[in-house]
């Protein structure tokens, strides 16, 4: 792990030591514990820990300050944006998902990265035990931190089960997180710009 992902608390599982079998397991002890010994003597147990390893948890396997990676440098300074990159998550106080779409932006200071990079990070920092606070922070920081751009921002949408499904009136109910740093923390033209990108759902009269 890097110093950047220690300072950041970047928590790095590898792949070695994810134990399948004591998930299984512990998912069946879950289900007959809810009453349910038929559940735990199906494939439901080991089908739940796969999908908590490979799916949902995921983003443990790497170090989001590695993601950003290589960069090259940019001749415009002007705003890159992302718009509605899909993700999931888990929610750290009831281990259900939540999910919606990521919007990014960033003001270079002389160097760009790959677009597909930035949807990895948002893969990396949201298939992990998350609030979404945090989430559209952390995404911000490691921008800041990998590319020195001179300012960075972030608007997640979600929608959590863990309202959705326990109170059926607030089904569809979305969340709206925002996380601004550098140049974004200060110029409101500039937040109503990467607003008007991100939600206004077109270009014209930039
Ligand atoms: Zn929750």
């Amino acid at each position: 792990m890097t110093d950047q992902a220690q300072r950041k608390g970047y928590v790095v599982v590898p792949v070695e030591a994810v134990d399948l079998d004591t998930m299984a397991s512990s998912m069946a002890e879950f289900l007959t514990a809810a009453g349910l010994p038929d559940a735990a003597n199906s494939g439901a147990p080991q089908k739940t820990a796969k999908a908590w390893a490979e799916v949902l948890l995921a983003g443990y396997r790497q170090d989001p300050a590695t993601i950003l990676g290589q960069s090259w440098p940019d001749q415009t300074g002007d705003l890159v944006t992302m718009r509605g990159v899909p993700f999931v998550s888990v929610c750290e106080h009831h281990l259900l998902p939540f999910y919606g779409e990521a919007h990014l932006a960033y003001l270079p200071d002389g160097q760009l990265t790959g677009l597909s990079r930035l949807a990895a990070l948002v893969d990396c920092l949201a298939r992990r035990l998350q609030v979404q606070e945090r989430l559209t922070e952390q995404l911000v920081d490691v921008v800041m931190d990998s590319l020195q751009p001179k300012g960075a921002a972030c608007i997640l949408e979600a929608a959590h089960d863990c309202v959705g499904a326990r109170t059926l009136q607030h089904r569809g109910s979305k969340v709206q997180t925002v996380a601004y740093r550098g140049d974004f923390a200060d110029n409101p033209g500039l937040q109503d710009r990467f607003l008007r990108l991100v939600l206004g759902g077109g270009v014209a009269g930039l």
